[in-house]
């Protein structure tokens, strides 16, 4: 008897009408048919022989290409017995600090160097994304990136407008200087392309997209889905853009995220342990793909991004993302922005004129 090992870092998630396979370990994905997903299912279980007789001999062919897709992509064997080894993959999610990642509008007129933010980088935060929406030299930047020598922070992304006169020799030189930045993005390039810096360890990206204000974020692309064991985890339990999330706007003031309603107040003004001690700053922590309408029914749901700030039905906490155009029972992409059902939403958070 021959069986099919699927590694276990290889986990199928049936949507309403395709799946989805996860390889988190190579931190890819295969988008593949229910029929596909089912008989994986049941080969995880069963020999081979028993699968062909299960789903009928006229199915052999399929599901032996299913098998050699498998093994061709490194995610499973065949061996003469289903390995008791291959242990199940633990998804429960926790992490050591009350913050891991951070967003920050930046504003030139603020001051950095205060009590909230020592406290908050005093915790462990792993990862920081530094905005700009106006033109700002790397030079001012500088002393912000300085800050954050002296702490456990792990990763510094920056998305900063498109300016010419910026070469990459001159960001290869800022990112050796300061390895926690492991990645630039400039908004409103003339061209859409990555480069990669720093001995290619360091990606820049030139987004065509304007981003000129908070307005702009929120898209559901395919660009920015991740298949890793780290997202797929959280996700089973928790939001996967809000949880543990912390933003300070561009005015000082402290939200969930830059683009919601509801403030904590000014860092100058707040200590971050009442911020973080507070019922309502925690609201959408635990608000899972698996609770969202239509996501729920979504094969991408474990390997995309959320946002509780623009939802199809704004007065629903459990709404689909607005900005999101995929249809996951017609498995079809479209264009958010001309979805008939959309526009009362893209009037009432006055995103008019970015869709224009
Ligand atoms: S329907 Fe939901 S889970 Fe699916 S791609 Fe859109 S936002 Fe992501």
């Amino acid at each position: 008897m021959a069986f099919l090992n699927l590694y276990t870092n290889c986990q199928l998630v049936r949507g309403a009408n395709m799946s989805l396979l996860c390889d988190l370990q190579l931190l890819k994905f295969y988008h593949i048919p229910n029929d596909t997903m089912e008989v994986l299912q049941y080969l995880q279980q069963h020999s081979i022989e028993d699968g062909i007789m299960h789903f009928g001999e006229d199915n052999k062919e399929a599901i032996e290409g299913y098998i050699h897709f498998v093994v061709k992509k490194d995610m499973g064997f065949i061996d003469d017995h289903l390995l008791q080894q291959l242990i199940p993959v633990d998804f429960h999610w926790d992490s050591p600090t009350p913050v891991t990642n951070v967003i920050l509008e930046y504003n030139e007129q603020l001051n950095y160097r205060n009590q909230f933010m020592a406290d908050l980088f005093d915790l462990n935060v792993q990862s920081l994304e530094i905005r700009s929406y106006q033109p700002v030299s790397i030079d001012h930047l500088l002393p912000l990136l300085e800050m954050f020598n002296d702490t456990t922070l792990g990763v510094i992304k920056l998305m900063l407008p498109y300016d010419s006169s910026i070469s990459l020799n001159a960001l290869d030189a800022v990112v050796r200087k300061y390895p926690r930045l492991k990645a630039i993005w400039f908004h409103g390039a003339p061209v859409q392309k990555v480069e990669r810096i720093f001995e290619e360890s360091v990606t820049v990206v030139f987004l065509a997209k304007q981003v000129d204000s908070c307005l702009a974020c929120g898209e559901i692309n395919t660009m920015y889905f991740q298949s890793n064991i780290e997202l797929f985890s959280e996700s089973q339990h928790h939001n996967t853009c809000l949880n543990r999330k912390l933003s300070i706007d561009q005015n000082g003031y402290i939200r969930n995220c830059p683009s919601l309603p509801q403030h904590f107040g000014h860092m100058n003004e707040v200590v971050l342990s009442a911020v973080l001690q507070d019922p309502a700053f925690r609201k959408y922590w635990n608000i899972r793909k698996d609770d969202i309408n239509t996501c729920r029914d979504c094969e991408f749901r474990h390997v995309c991004t959320d946002c509780r700030a623009y939802l199809e039905t704004p007065e629903d906490i459990y709404s689909k993302p607005l900005k999101c155009g995929y249809n996951p029972y017609t498995n079809e992409w479209d264009e958010w922005t001309n979805n008939p059902l959309k526009q009362a939403a893209i009037d009432h958070y006055g995103l008019r004129s970015l869709v224009k």
